[in-house]
């Protein structure tokens, strides 16, 4: 656990963003709560978000937010606006990516008084979401005019520090199950990757059931039998997805919390955004703000501040008296300034069924920070697949790729069209577009050079448009790439 930055009162200083829309209402509730509890935290006030964009600032995070949030390692921000159509990049994905808060942890639980399909059912689960690689590091290209590419980049060091935390945080949860959920039967390299670590590292966890999903099952088993469930590894797309359906069975938006987790740096938020049309209005539902201030509370080891919040929430909710208008319609609602009242009304109070954990402090994976950190002893690449763009007919373009490579060191093995192959010897598919993939091998089984891989680029692009290369890597003997459908 980092050292955390104390004020000469030797409070501990949270670096503080309102955020946009319904943020000031939210996160102002959370603030009241923590204050009243009388814990020894102080705010630094800074900004991020549409303000800033408005100013602009193309990030939306100015640095003096960067500066506050290196000094106080924490943050409790409200939910930022992300401008539509301007190519500014979202401040919220900005600030999670500079503060390397690889872990998104977002728990969902069964709460009294709040009435969903699911009210009978014992929930009680956090999905461990990866938080800065994947499909949402947002890496696409126009591969032709008509098709289009997006990377999904995973790492073993990545799925090392994901998978690490997600079992040390059951641990000081004092959780007994860990589920990891993945397509690895389809993307068995990056999916793969998670699954493979997981099942390595759960082997250090033999207190902890670890069990393996995927994640498709693991959507409908999540809606079917939601309380089989404790802790749920997920890559970043994944867990985003099926947080938000967790979020969904327990009450919805209004309730669900969400932390960033670093090595060094924290950000707690709503998993909601800015509801715009709600803003200012004193309506809306903070509980999520809420709880994420009780995680915040408990990484700055504040626990038993945690836990009065975390009781007097619960407490409020069996009460009924107070209610916002996301659980009960209009009629009846209260504000959510009448919300917040009675939440530091109830401090103290414990509700009828014991609810607060015994937390203990987590211990943050300690995994090398080495770039090259999966070593191998032999490498070698087989040949390139190399991304073209062509109208004609597949044959004709098997052809000309077997031209290009005549008299090289390489042959065409195959033609394959978004992963299916077409040449030689065709395929059911009929209906094909302008982005085919010829992939070329070493006649001799040796290692490609770069010289004869610009060579063969050369040569294909006499023939065809092309667009992206990929090396056929083999790292100690095994393929580093996949078969297209079909081939052999
Ligand atoms: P949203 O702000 O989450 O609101 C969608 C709907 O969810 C609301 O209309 C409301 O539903 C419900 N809701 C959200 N928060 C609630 C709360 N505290 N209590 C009760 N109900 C709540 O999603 P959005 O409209 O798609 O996004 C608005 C802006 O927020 C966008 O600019 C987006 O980029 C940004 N955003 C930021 C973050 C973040 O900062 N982490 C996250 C998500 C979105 P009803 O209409 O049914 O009442």
């Amino acid at each position: 656990m980092p050292e955390f930055f104390r004020t000469e009162s030797g409070k501990k200083l949270v670096t503080f963003i309102p955020g946009d829309g319904i943020g000031a209402e939210v996160t102002g509730a959370a603030r009241r709560i923590i204050e009243a509890t009388g814990a020894a935290i102080a705010w630094e006030d800074r900004e991020a978000g549409a303000s800033v964009f408005k100013k602009g600032l193309p990030s939306g995070v100015p640095q003096d937010t960067i500066d506050s949030i290196k000094k106080t390692k924490v943050a409790l921000k409200g939910p930022l606006e992300t401008p539509i159509g301007f190519g500014e990049k979202s401040a919220n994905v900005t600030l999670r990516k500079l503060f390397e808060t690889y872990a998104n942890i977002r728990p969902v639980r069964t709460l009294p008084g709040v009435p969903t399909p699911f009210a009978n059912k014992n929930i009680d689960l956090v999905v461990v979401r990866e938080n800065v690689e994947d499909l949402y590091a947002g890496i696409e290209y126009m591969q032709t005019p008509g098709v289009a590419e997006a990377l999904k980049l995973i790492s073993r060091k990545g799925c090392e520090k994901i998978v690490r935390l997600g079992f040390e945080f059951a641990r000081s949860e004092g959780r007994t199950k860990v589920h990891c959920a993945t397509k690895s039967n389809i993307m068995k390299m990056t999916e793969g990757t998670l699954k493979r670590t997981f099942e390595a590292v759960a082997k250090e966890y033999p207190e902890i059931e670890a069990q393996h999903i995927i994640v498709d099952n693991c959507a409908h088993q999540l809606v079917r039998f939601p309380e089989w469930f404790e802790v749920i590894i997920m890559t970043n797309m994944n867990g985003d997805i099926l947080s938000d359906l967790t979020s969904g069975l327990i009450g919805g938006l209004g309730f669900a919390p969400s932390a960033n987790l670093g090595t060094d740096y924290a950000i707690f938020e709503a998993v909601h955004g800015s509801a715009p049309k709600y803003a200012g209005k004193n309506v809306i539902n903070p509980t999520a703000v809420i709880f994420a201030a009780v995680m915040m509370l408990r990484r700055l080891g504040e626990f038993e501040a945690a836990g009065a919040i975390e009781n007097s929430i619960i407490y409020t909710l069996e009460q009924g008296k107070f209610r916002t208008r996301d659980i009960v319609g209009d009629a009846g609602s209260c504000s959510t300034t009448a919300y917040t009242d009675a939440i530091i009304a109830n401090l103290g109070k414990k509700p009828s069924k014991a609810f607060v954990r015994d937390y203990k402090p987590i211990q943050m994976p300690d995994v090398p920070t080495a770039p090259d950190f999966v070593k191998v002893q032999e490498r070698k690449v087989a040949g390139a697949d190399v991304y073209v763009e062509w109208t004609g007919t597949v044959d004709a373009l098997g052809q000309a790729l077997e031209a290009a490579a005549s008299g090289s060191p390489f042959k065409l093995h195959m033609v394959s069209s978004r992963g299916t192959k077409l040449y030689p010897g065709g395929s059911a598919i009929t209906d094909t577009v302008d982005a085919f993939t010829g992939r070329f091998v070493k006649g001799d089984g040796s290692d490609t050079s770069d010289a004869e891989l610009l060579d063969l680029l050369a040569r294909v692009g006499a023939k065809a448009r092309w667009a992206h290369v990929e090396k056929l890597n083999v790292f100690d003997g095994v393929l580093g790439y996949t078969k297209a459908q079909g081939e052999d």
